[in-house]
């Protein structure tokens, strides 16, 4: 803990500061990771979070108000999130209670300490995770995630969820994820590339081509994955490395990545709204929308949904939220965030607070940061007719019901956001092919594989009469009963 941090952890240095001017003032002394520089002090809204110490009031509701960073949404329960929805899939599909008993728990937790030589000489000390929920349907498949709020339970139900996902859309992978408790700001690019290497040579067999396949997810993308890679490759005998190269998905395509695998989580958001659209009479010609996340998936997705003529009226990020009801190019914010680490500051939008973003009035809102972040309180507050979760584990519990009570439809993550794996499959079968396939090819696989596990959830929403979360989750633990009836238990 550096000097600044220690004094601002200082209950006594908090308590005075208590109007949200004062906060913004302490804020920006301080610095904030991505916005200001030349500070290294970060995460009081995570401390205030764990001691209840915030120097700002809770507002109604319980949402919490800061313009300069709202992840306060307790996510440690993200992993009950997930147990919960598979008892609710139990509750309508009496499912083998012994299958269910397996899938309730992950096969293998992998935590591991690493050091990693700093800029300045000396070492730190950092922790990683790699979960492996489940391998019946193949090798564990699974994004490896830096944040500073990564913990076991958070890659447990990210690991889950991940096998879920791969039994939706049939693809002959497992379900695992991994990351780093981290926050990329605090680090160099040198300091980044140690330490992704570090951790992929912690990890040792337990990844591998055939084992488990790393991909990109937050904060982490296809340099990372050329890393992983190649250290992976370099710490094989050599007559094995050519045989490696699919280790990870998601890398660069001159290092043995796919065409449109950048894009294919977003594309595979687009292929389901516009399916879904078609299927409710919405014209998505002029069709307003709004998106939480402007990373990977939010901003490939706005920019596929400006194809369609679909207007972007309000998005969020962590550096605040902006709005234009005319209209904001997906294309130009891109290059914004490119330049400035975030929306914060587009001159073509105004800035608006969190929660006049979660009300604004539009067509669909497609989550795209991170978890729990449609609660009872945000769910009350949206007023659109479709969401399209982007993002893992997007709405918890609570805040389902709302969206249920409130007719607001939703296509579920597992389905929604399966265009990545979906890719990243290819991506794995083209190396082991040794073989190229062109972007045409790669969008018409994913939309046909995408459909297909829209069209099997729909069907199990109409048979069982539920809504499509628990018609998902129905459909994932079929696949994988049958696969466990087939084969039986060893020995
Ligand atoms: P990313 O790191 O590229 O982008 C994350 C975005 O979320 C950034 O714009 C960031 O500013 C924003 N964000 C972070 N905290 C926020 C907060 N508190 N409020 C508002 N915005 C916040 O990550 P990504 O790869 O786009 O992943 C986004 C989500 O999609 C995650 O839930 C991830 O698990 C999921 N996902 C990603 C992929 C993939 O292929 N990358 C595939 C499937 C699912």
């Amino acid at each position: 803990m550096n000097n600044s941090e220690q004094k601002i952890r200082n209950s006594d240095d908090i308590r005075p500061v208590d109007t949200r001017k004062e906060w913004k003032l302490l804020y920006y002394q301080h610095g904030r990771p991505g916005l200001e520089e030349g500070s290294k002090f970060k995460g009081i809204c995570r401390y205030c979070e764990l001691k209840d110490m915030c120097p700002l009031p809770k507002p109604e509701g319980g949402v919490w108000r800061c313009s300069y960073y709202r992840a306060f949404q307790k996510k440690s329960n993200l992993y009950n999130h997930v147990l919960e929805q598979l008892e609710k899939a139990k509750e309508v599909v009496p499912f083998d209670a012994d299958i269910c008993k397996i899938l309730t728990e992950t096969m293998n937790e992998i935590v591991v300490h690493f050091p990693v030589k700093m800029k300045d000489g000396r070492v730190k000390v950092l922790t990683g995770y790699r979960v492996q929920h489940n391998n019946a349907l193949g090798p564990f498949k699974g994004g490896v995630r830096f944040h500073p709020d990564v913990d076991i339970d958070e890659i447990k139900a990210l690991a889950t969820l991940m096998t879920w996902k791969t039994a939706i859309t049939n693809i002959p992978f497992g379900g695992a994820k991994g990351g780093i408790q981290l926050d990329p700001a605090d680090f160099s690019s040198d300091e980044m590339e140690r330490i992704s290497r570090r951790f992929t040579y912690a990890l040792g067999n337990n990844i591998g081509p055939e084992y488990d396949i790393p991909a990109p997810d937050v904060n982490t993308n296809s340099q990372i994955m050329a890393w992983i890679q190649d250290t992976y490759m370099s710490t094989v005998a050599p007559n094995e490395r050519n045989r490696c190269v699919h280790v990870v998905t998601g890398k660069p395509i001159e290092s043995g990545g796919s065409q449109g695998r950048e894009k294919a989580t977003g594309q595979g958001v687009v292929f389901l709204i516009e399916k879904w659209a078609s299927e409710h009479g919405m014209d998505l010609k002029g069709a307003t929308y709004i998106v939480q996340g402007f990373g990977n998936v939010g901003s490939w997705t706005a920019r596929l949904m400006k194809k369609h003529g679909a207007k972007l009226i309000a998005v969020e990020d962590v550096t605040g939220s902006i709005s234009n009801k005319y209209g904001i190019d997906p294309d130009d914010l891109s290059s914004y965030v490119k330049a400035h680490g975030g929306v914060r500051g587009y001159l073509k939008a105004e800035p608006i607070e969190h929660v006049t973003f979660f009300s604004t009035k539009a067509d669909i809102f497609i989550p795209a940061a991170l978890e729990n972040q449609i609660t009872d309180a945000t769910a009350e507050l949206l007023d659109v007719k479709l969401i399209a979760e982007g993002a893992n584990g997007p709405t918890d519990p609570e805040g389902d019901k709302v969206l249920k009570r409130r007719n607001i439809a939703v296509i579920p993550d597992i389905l929604c956001n399966s265009g990545g794996v979906i890719v990243s499959y290819f991506e794995w079968l083209q190396n082991k092919r040794s073989e190229f396939w062109d972007l045409e090819e790669v969008d018409a696989k994913l939309r046909k594989t995408i459909i297909a596990a829209y069209e099997r959830v729909r069907e199990a929403a109409e048979r069982y009469k539920v809504d499509w979360r628990t018609a998902a989750q129905i459909v994932a633990l079929a696949r994988l009963e049958m696969v466990y009836k087939e084969r039986g238990i060893f020995p």
